[in-house]
């Protein structure tokens, strides 16, 4: 299995990724993507959106990075979006005093879910030292911590505005206009891929904790009353599921079911949730994934947000420990509904009854004229609850009086002043507030998560090489092309098909240094799954030219004409294709090379 540092490493070498502004000492918990880690997030960004935004039927939009502090203020970031932080009073280091304590001792997983208290207590038990100055940490204030990056927008003092912490917001407050493209028709999803900002403590594990990364994250918008999702499409899905109630036995373990099972048992209460775990298994396996190497894990009762009925998250071994790549939430309607709360905008959308229903309402019209000289300036608020009183309990208005309250004083008015009354009203829907169910996965932990999963070393020629055995869809580049030695009949041909193959949309890197043993080993280390090199074999001779076409994982080589090279290469990244490359070795024979594979 790779050792982080080896993947950290070759990283760095090939171009996936590398700490930002390093030329100026470097920033912890900024990366930069290299031209093949680029390629590669592009491609698994794509693979997202075809899984989750096209196939899904859903739509993607693309809203601002900052948004103004109201935002923050409904959806409770502003308040609660908190880490623990300790600081060193010898050294000045910042920790996740969370993190310290779950390293330092045995047995606690979750020390967030402690609380500041017993976190801080903890601390001073077991005499936890600063883990950069060895200082001890007994007794220094552990505090919360506010992730939000802020800035100002506009001149002058301007409008406090935020960093988006998470893509979602950005769909939220988009609802009301949202809702409308969707013609006010539930079930509909919206999604979107784009970056976000957390002022991590201690950013850590290269790109899997940073402060700006990107999120692909997903919400379905459904009514809770009516609407089920096509659980049957993943209901055969095999998923490794370690459930809150495993977790917290003693001998507890693994659950190895389908999507359909769990749902029907219960196990994944929420047949939505479940439904997207499901697509998420799949596209997961797509992408490259190692199974053995992946497990949704629930939320522990003391994990999940409050407003949270049910969480899941997608987690990955990476380096011998268990990371969430994405989480799978049930959110209920607190999003809309505090959007709403604090916008007074519209987020709700109206649902017809299938009938016109007669509905009873009871009303209220105060006589002001009584009210006004009796109450003065509370006059109005105590007619609104009245209004209010009248709607939830209408027997209180049976009796002589009625007794409300405002901002806890007490008002007694006679019942007749009140103008109580019950209506008969016809009406042909409700305003209700979806819920929200919602996949978010992080982008960088997946590309991390894939690199790791693909490394892999065995000898070939007796020299020992590490590949990547990423899938063709998400490898940076499709193909490479060589020239064997630098004969320019080689080079003009080698030249023409890499022209051809970027013409048909092949992603084709040209490589014509050092010896041709280095250049696989380049291909091996990026993940190209094939390597295309044209030689004077290929070249002298009656009929067609051939190149040899070199499979990556068994760096076996057959030789193919070049008039059906492109044809057989497309048939290999095919997904809906068979053809394999044992096919082509049975079609053109395997070219004797002095290549040994000893996978280890
Ligand atoms: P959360 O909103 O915290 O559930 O995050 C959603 C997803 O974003 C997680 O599953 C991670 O994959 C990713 N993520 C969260 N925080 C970070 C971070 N600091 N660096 C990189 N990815 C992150």
């Amino acid at each position: 299995m790779a050792e982080q540092a080896d993947v950290m490493e070759l990283a760095k070498r090939r171009g996936f990724f590398f700490g930002s502004n390093e030329a100026y000492g470097g920033v912890a918990g900024f990366y930069t993507f290299g031209p093949q880690g680029a390629a590669l997030k592009r491609n698994v960004e794509a693979a997202w959106r075809d899984q989750f935004t096209v196939k899904l039927g859903n739509d993607e939009i693309e809203a601002p990075t900052i948004m103004p502090e109201p935002v923050f203020e409904a959806s409770g970031h502003l308040d609660g979006f908190d880490d623990m932080l300790v600081e060193c009073a010898e050294c000045g280091e910042s920790h996740r005093a969370d993190h310290l304590v779950e390293d330092a001792i045995e047995g606690i997983e979750d020390a967030e879910a402690l609380g500041i208290e017993a976190v801080a207590d903890l601390i001073a038990e077991h005499d936890l030292a600063c883990p950069a100055c060895d200082a001890a940490l007994a007794g220094e204030p552990v505090e919360d911590f506010n992730l939000m990056f802020e800035t100002a927008i506009g001149p002058g003092s301007g409008q406090p505005g935020y960093l988006r912490p998470e893509t979602a917001q950005g769909i939220f407050v988009e609802f009301p206009r949202l809702k409308e493209y969707a013609r006010g028709q539930l079930p509909f999803g919206v999604t979107q891929i784009g970056p976000a900002y957390r002022n991590e403590i201690s950013p850590r594990r290269g790109i899997i904790r940073v402060r700006e990364f990107t999120q692909a994250e997903l919400e379905q918008f459904i009514d809770p009353e009516a609407d089920e999702p096509p659980i049957d499409e993943v209901a055969d899905v095999a998923v490794t599921l370690y459930p809150a109630p495993e977790q917290e036995a003693d001998d507890g373990g693994y659950v190895e079911t389908t999507i359909g099972e769990a749902v029907a048992d219960g196990t994944i209460a929420s047949p939505w949730v479940g439904y997207f775990l499901g697509v998420a298994q799949a596209w997961y396996e797509r992408v490259g994934i190692d199974t053995d190497r992946f497990r949704f894990r629930q939320h522990r009762s003391g994990e999940r947000a409050h407003y949270a009925s049910d969480c899941w998250d997608a987690e990955a071994e990476i380096s011998g420990n268990w990371i969430e790549i994405a989480g799978f939430a049930y959110r209920g309607d607190y999003d809309l509904s505090k959007h709403a709360e604090h916008s007074g905008d519209r987020f709700t959308v109206f649902k017809r009854y299938d009938e016109p229903k007669t509905i009873e309402a009871a009303t209220v019209d105060p006589d002001m004229a009584t009210l006004g000289p009796e109450f003065g300036a509370d006059a109005g608020d105590v007619a609104d609850a009245l209004a209010s009183l009248a709607k939830h309990d209408p027997a209180a208005f049976d009796a002589d009086t009625v007794t409300v309250e405002v901002d806890g004083d007490s008002y007694t008015v006679d019942s007749d002043v009140a103008n109580f009354s019950i209506e008969e009203r016809t009406e042909s829907g409700e305003h209700i507030t979806p819920h929200v169910i919602e996949p978010s996965f992080g982008v960088g932990r997946t590309v991390y998560a894939l690199i790791e999963h693909a490394y892999a070393t065995d000898a070939v020629d007796g020299e020992t090489r590490a590949y990547l055995s990423l899938v063709p869809e998400i490898a940076p580049t499709d193909v490479a092309v060589f020239p064997l030695v630098s004969d320019d009949r080689l080079v003009e041909l080698a030249n023409e098909i890499a022209s051809s193959l970027r013409h048909e949309g092949v992603s084709v890197a040209y490589d014509d240094s050092g010896s041709i043993g280095r250049r696989y080993r380049r291909q091996d280390e990026i993940g190209t799954a094939f390597c295309v090199t044209v030689d004077r074999d290929g070249i002298e001779g009656d009929g067609d030219a051939t190149v040899t076409v070199r499979e990556r994982d068994t760096a076996e080589q057959v030789r193919v004409p070049v008039p059906s090279l492109s044809a057989e290469l497309s048939a290999l990244f095919d997904p809906e294709s068979d053809r394999t490359f044992a096919d082509l070795r049975a079609a053109y024979g395997a070219v004797e090379t002095t290549v040994t594979t000893d996978s280890s």
